[in-house]
């Protein structure tokens, strides 16, 4: 254990020698009566940056002035506009320019990767993924499944945590993946789970399924913006994420994906638009569809570009502030939390099970805490005493520090809370 102390006077300390605390102030931080929240939901929809609001008002005056000819003209015009935020996004993911875009939403983008990557072949036609998965995931694969004529019960294996277990071992992954090799043409799964919080080992699931030559594909909603990722040095085949969650760029922001470059020149099956084509004669509007290389070739429309300035804004505060340095920070926040809550459990008999793994190459900066006795009560306090964070039925409370904006300040008095709730309901 690091030299955790649960008191105020430690938590200012840490705040002091944070070379990223003056993020916050990047921040639009919502308030309640007059003081700010003490806001934890990073994991779900990320804080407003206080240069969004420039970023938009900067596309509506050229909207305003060039009307139409905004695609080509201005500071930064629309045609190539989603280009400027494709060296930061391969920075964020461990990749080549060429391998990430940002495009459309998630859902979406993960129907246009499983049409690419999702090629069953006889009776190697299997997709495995992570039990509990998010719904929309589960929905994907389960459409994609059916369309091919497959029946989805015998087709997509899930992986379950052993009994009494709330994760998975790497090693219980693997195994499934070997067990399975002759059936399976693709691994589909979350790179971190959104329930549960667990970072899964993305190297080695990779390593594994390759052995057999099974695909692999991420859904990164959770991990971007929260993790580290190598995505091209892993091999990974492809992967899609959202950016209003941990990106901060805004309700129902442009989501993005990656394809690894070894696949750019083959020709796998999409489903195609005008934004894809070829970007130098794309105004011809000749029939035959032609790619632009790269993720590029996979854009089906006409980009947001109000969504893409957010998103833009967004992507340089994490550009300047550094991933590696954010994660390092992260780690420390969200240990700092972990041990306030192990201290409340020693003081009131464990009524606070902590489900994401303690093991920080396991965990991004969520925890989900099951919450033995009046989960839903303790959850109503928190948000009555300013504290946001998100409740899951049954009785789950996430809670994501979030390493731009979030303060061990913030950290030790969640846990003042927390300890105050629990000590009323024991006394
Ligand atoms: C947040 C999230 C989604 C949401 O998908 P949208 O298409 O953006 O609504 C999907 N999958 C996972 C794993 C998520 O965490």
């Amino acid at each position: 254990m690091p030299d955790f102390q649960n008191t105020l006077s430690f938590a200012l300390q840490q705040d002091q020698n944070d070379a990223l605390a003056h993020f916050k102030t990047q921040f639009l931080i919502p308030e309640k009566e007059g003081k700010p929240l003490l806001y934890f939901c990073g994991n779900s929809l990320g804080l407003q940056p206080v240069s969004a609001r420039q970023a938009l008002e900067r596309e509506l005056l050229v909207w305003q002035n060039h009307g139409v000819e905004g695609w080509f003209e201005g500071e930064r015009p629309w045609l190539s506009y989603h280009s400027s935020c494709k060296e930061p996004l391969a920075r964020m993911v461990g990749a080549l320019a060429s391998e990430v875009c940002p495009m459309n939403n998630l859902t979406v983008n993960l129907h246009l990767m499983l049409t690419s990557f999702y090629q069953p072949q006889g009776a190697r036609n299997k997709i495995l993924t992570v039990a509990g998965d998010f719904p929309s995931d589960q929905y994907a694969l389960e459409t994609h499944v059916r369309s091919r004529g497959l029946d989805p019960a015998q087709t997509i294996l899930e992986v379950k945590p052993a009994n009494g277990k709330n994760t998975l071992k790497t090693e219980e992954i693997l195994s499934a993946i070997r067990s399975h090799k002759d059936s399976l043409t693709l691994v589909m799964m979350s790179g971190l789970h959104y329930y549960t919080g667990q970072l899964y080992d993305m190297q080695r699931i990779v390593q594994e399924a390759h052995m057999y030559n099974i695909s692999v594909g991420f859904d990164l909603a959770h991990a971007i913006g929260n993790a580290p990722l190598r995505l091209h040095a892993w091999g990974v085949d492809f992967a899609v994420w959202c950016s209003y969650k941990y990106l901060n760029s805004g309700p129902g922001g442009v989501s993005g994906i990656f394809i690894h470059e070894k696949h750019h020149a083959e020709n796998l099956s999409r489903l195609a638009g005008w934004w894809g084509y070829d970007e130098s004669r794309r105004f011809e509007m000749a029939p035959g569809f032609v790619p632009m290389s790269g993720a590029d070739g996979w854009q089906l429309s006409t980009p947001t570009i109000l969504a893409l300035a957010v998103h833009r804004a967004s992507l340089a505060i994490f550009e300047e502030a550094g991933i590696e340095n954010l994660r390092a920070k992260s780690e420390r926040l969200t240990g700092f939390l972990e041990f306030i809550l192990q201290e409340i459990n020693l003081k009131y008999h464990n009524p606070i099970k902590i489900l994401t793994p303690t093991e920080t190459a396991a965990r991004g900066c969520q925890l989900s805490l099951l919450v033995q006795k009046d989960g839903k009560m303790l959850f109503d306090y928190l948000v009555n005493q300013g504290i946001i964070g998100d409740w899951r039925e049954p009785n789950c409370i996430r809670l994501a520090p979030v390493p731009l904006y979030n303060s061990f300040e913030d950290v030790y008095k969640v846990g003042q809370e927390i300890d105050r709730f629990i000590s009323a309901l024991n006394s």
